[in-house]
């Protein structure tokens, strides 16, 4: 056990959303923490367009807003000034026809909120540490762990730097070069899979009213969708009262549309009532010159090496966007790898060797958590984009939300689970499928029991109303049967 009680230093690499998050709970347990990010610093002036390249705003709900509250006092209230409440999905038929669909029974909502505001106050709120560093336009190229040395290409100067750290989190993306690290010494289980589907991104400008004054084209408490089952669009609000689209849809169909005249007779046939909100100047400018991301899902055990290095983030579980979890799953593991600190009792300065259980312990608990909602995140692409327009669908949802109003605590809607509460991500999965071979279970029966009984009231009401029918029937549908029976016979 080491005997020196000087402050213990982590070292965070990357400055998205989750590694930020991260500075801020370690900058509150007092050890010495320093940033490192391969991009520009956000806040300077004349940055952020070369930083912001993918979707712009994210809906986000509990388990983000929990893991911002516990960071540092009313954070989470200072993220909701800037963000929209979004109460329900709207679906748009195409033709212009609406249908709200609420997320919440008891009116919850998620929200949306601009990933360069999120990114600009979770930086702003960590520059006020004493005990943080950050250093931008620093990228990551090896570490050893065993000594806590760091190598990284100052993008700024060219020149190689290296520094060193007691812990090494790893908050740096899908392509995680933390993760790369770790695979070389640890023997760890990793997958990673493409969808075949792309997103790209439109803007539905504000609108002008007959005062002159900018509103918003559309519904902004909602989260609007185009559900065309093999494919669809959303749109999330912004505060500047424009929308966000993305557009998420097989390569081969983006490959397809080669022309402006392509596009615009695409756009007519699927999204006939969002050309006007677009504009279709915009559209066809907009279409040809933004970048087409494409989505995977990527999953990996263990997360941690030794009491050395964890990783985080999209770096631990990147998934598809189609629940809105990836960045409030971030989130969440910051806020659960602090609360396993708090129970191992790791301090700040080196005074104990409990770390390297902690992290396995992160590992042990978090991956089947993790695990869940990738697979659920997949899950709700068909959702998006094909289960909002179904009868079954739609029935069950209304059949779950009136049992959750009468009875709350026994049947909960999966929607409300994952968005509307912190429960663990595996657990909801598991009382999902259980609800569902409940609702099968009795649900099916009750339904062909109530379909019988329909049926038959309808044949008495008819036989009451048209005896002379059912005598004719009767008796021909006798004879005929009875001829079918000798004929089999015969046979
Ligand atoms: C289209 C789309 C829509 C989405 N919508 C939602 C949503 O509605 N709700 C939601 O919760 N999530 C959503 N997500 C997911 C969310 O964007 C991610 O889960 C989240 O950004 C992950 O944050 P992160 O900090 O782990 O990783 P990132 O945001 O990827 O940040 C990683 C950082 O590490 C830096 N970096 C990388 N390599 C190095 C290196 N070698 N050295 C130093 N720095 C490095 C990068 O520059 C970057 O700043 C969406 C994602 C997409 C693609």
């Amino acid at each position: 056990m080491s005997t020196s009680f000087r402050e213990r230093h982590v070292a965070i690499v990357g400055g998205g959303l989750v590694g930020i998050l991260a500075v801020l709970y370690f900058a509150k347990r007092g050890w010495a923490v320093s940033l490192f990010e391969l991009r520009e610093d956000l806040r300077v002036q004349g940055n952020k367009k070369n930083i912001l390249h993918r979707s712009i705003n994210l809906a986000l709900s509990a388990r983000g807003l929990s893991a911002l509250k516990n960071a540092t006092h009313g954070l989470d209230e200072k993220v909701l000034e800037f963000a929209i409440p979004m109460k329900g999905r709207m679906i748009h038929s195409g033709e212009g026809k609406l249908k709200s669909q609420p997320y919440g029974v008891f009116g919850e909502c998620i929200y949306s909120v601009e990933r360069e505001i999120l990114l600009e106050l979770l930086l702003n709120t960590a520059a006020k540490f004493m005990n943080v560093k950050m250093y931008f336009q620093h990228q990551l190229k090896r570490c050893d762990f065993d000594i806590g040395k760091l190598e990284f290409e100052n993008k700024k100067t060219g020149k190689q730097v290296e520094y060193s750290a007691d812990l090494i989190i790893g908050a740096d993306g899908a392509f995680s070069t933390v993760r790369t690290q770790i695979m070389r010494t640890v023997r760890m289980d990793y997958s990673q899979e493409y969808i075949s589907h792309a997103y790209l991104e439109l803007i539905v400008p504000p609108k002008v009213n007959d005062n002159g004054e900018e509103e918003f084209a559309m519904d902004p408490n909602h989260l609007h969708i185009w559900p065309l089952h093999s494919f669809m669009m959303i749109a999330l609000p912004n505060r500047n009262k424009s929308f966000t689209c993305t557009l998420f849809m097989p390569f081969e169909k983006f490959d397809a549309i080669k022309t402006e005249d392509d596009l615009m007779e695409f756009f007519k046939k699927y999204f006939p009532d969002s050309i006007p909100l677009l504009g279709e100047d915009r559209l066809k400018k907009e279409y040809f010159r933004n970048p087409k991301g494409s989505l995977m899902s990527v999953k990996c055990k263990p997360y941690h090496y030794k009491d050395r290095a964890i990783i985080i983030g999209d770096a631990a579980h990147s998934m598809v966007p189609f629940y809105g979890q990836g960045m409030n799953c971030g989130f969440q593991d910051v806020e659960i790898l602090d609360g396993i600190f708090e129970e191992y009792n790791i301090s700040a300065v080196r005074n104990d060797d409990k770390l390297a259980l902690a992290l396995e312990e992160y590992t042990r608990r978090r991956y089947p958590d993790a695990i869940s909602i990738c697979d659920l995140a997949m899950y709700n692409y068909i959702e998006m984009r094909s289960s909002v327009i179904n009868p079954w669908y739609l029935l069950r949802r209304q059949v779950e939300g009136t049992l959750y109003r009468l009875f709350p605590r026994g049947v909960i809607p999966l929607y409300t689970m994952i968005s509307f509460s912190t429960m663990r991500y595996s657990e909801a999965m598991q009382r999902w499928q259980r609800q569902g071979f409940w609702l099968n279970m009795i649900g099916l029966p009750l339904l062909t029991a109530g379909a019988a009984a329909s049926i038959w009231i309808g044949y008495c009401q008819f036989r009451r109303v048209y005896p002379w029918v059912m005598n004719y029937l009767s008796s021909h549908l006798h004879s005929n049967l009875v001829s079918i029976y000798l004929c089999l016979l015969s046979y």
